[in-house]
């Protein structure tokens, strides 16, 4: 018999303060408890950004937080350059495009990191840069502070948006000082919530560029409502409880709990490299480890000997799929997890 284990880059193993606050009583979202806890995790969530702005908590996935700053900081025909260097940075372009932006698109192979040089030969000029910080799909992270400092001397009018999506929490984060405009998260990642939530966090500046054009996804209105503790749907109050219970207990230990999700990941790594296995990063994020399949295994027979000891993995994604696995700590988990799943790794991969 084993414990079950979820090692995915999102969903995550829950966070014990998410899970004891999804188990009080219903509140109801217009009460002056709900507001109460509706400010703390909005307060919280300003604090995991850095930012002197405002953070807005929207119902709906991560994505619905990317969706959302592209649709109520840009306009049809503006000038996006969005480096493409997996799945999620692909959705970036995609999401632009759908919201009738100009895409200019910067591929570069799955796996790399952008990097200022990657910028030097574009011609014009761009109204905002679409960056992923950790891309899980591929396990890379890339340096959004210096390619806003580049992108801002080039475009200096440009509006920075990053997709914080596994990195923020799980990583070093800092909207404004680090030169970044706008910047997406989700519950469901380094925040240990279930899936549900979405953070769009707003700079002073990109706060007086917001031109809504979405009736529900509308920034504009909820920076009114939120300010007071309330938003302009129902939203999913439950998931706003956990939010500010796991902050709480987070914010005021980050440097440690970032620094244990670089060694837990340092110790899956160090794992991969002694069985051989081929890393997929360039530059590695601590959200997730990602390693091409040994030659001659399928991920069915990967993810079947993982799950024959109780944890559920995650394949590739778009051009990976089929190609890779990934294997995550991300979630509430300590150290001696970290050599746990090592342990399960050599095991799970030893197929004589
Ligand atoms: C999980 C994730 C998203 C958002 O996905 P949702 O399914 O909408 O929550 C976006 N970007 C990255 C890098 C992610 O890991």
């Amino acid at each position: 018999m084993y414990r079950s284990r979820l090692l995915t880059p999102g969903p995550v193993e829950l966070h014990p303060k998410a899970q004891e606050a999804l188990s009080r009583p219903q509140l109801h979202h217009r009460s002056d408890a709900a507001k109460k806890i509706f400010l703390q995790a909005r307060a919280g969530l300003e604090k995991a950004f850095q930012t002197q702005g405002q953070v807005l908590i929207l119902t709906g996935s991560g994505t619905a937080a990317m969706d959302a700053l592209v649709l109520n900081l840009f306009q049809p025909g503006q000038r996006v350059l969005v480096p493409v260097q997996g799945n999620f940075s692909e959705r970036w372009a995609r999401i632009a495009h759908e919201a009738g932006l100009e895409v200019v698109r910067l591929d570069l192979d799955w796996g790399m990191v952008v990097r200022p040089e990657h910028l030097e030969n574009l011609s014009g000029q761009f109204d905002g840069f679409l960056l992923t910080h950790s891309e899980s799909s591929t396990g890379a992270l890339n340096d959004v502070q210096t390619l806003a400092q580049t992108f801002k001397a080039r475009c200096p009018e440009g509006l920075v948006v990053v997709d914080a999506i596994t990195s923020l929490l799980v990583s070093e984060f800092e909207l404004e000082n680090w030169g970044l405009d706008a910047a997406a998260c989700g519950s469901q990642k380094g925040l240990m919530c279930p899936p549900g939530l979405a953070y769009a966090a707003l700079s002073p500046r990109a706060l007086q560029c917001l031109k809504p054009r979405s009736f529900y996804l509308n920034l504009g209105a909820e920076l009114k409502v939120q300010s007071s503790g309330e938003s302009a749907w129902t939203p999913a109050i439950n998931l706003v409880a956990a939010t500010a219970a796991v902050l709480e207990e987070l914010l005021p230990r980050l440097p440690q709990h970032t620094a244990l999700k670089k060694q837990q990941n340092d110790i899956l790594y160090t794992t991969g490299d002694q069985l051989g296995l081929t890393t997929v990063p360039e530059v590695k994020s601590p959200a997730t480890t990602c390693f091409y399949l040994p030659e001659g295994l399928k991920y069915t027979q990967v993810k079947d000997a993982f799950a024959a000891r109780g944890a559920t993995i995650i394949g590739g994604q778009g051009q990976l799929r089929g190609k890779v696995f990934r294997v995550s700590l991300m979630g509430y988990s300590d150290i001696y997890d970290a050599y746990a799943v090592a342990r399960m790794m050599r095991d799970a991969l030893s197929f004589d």
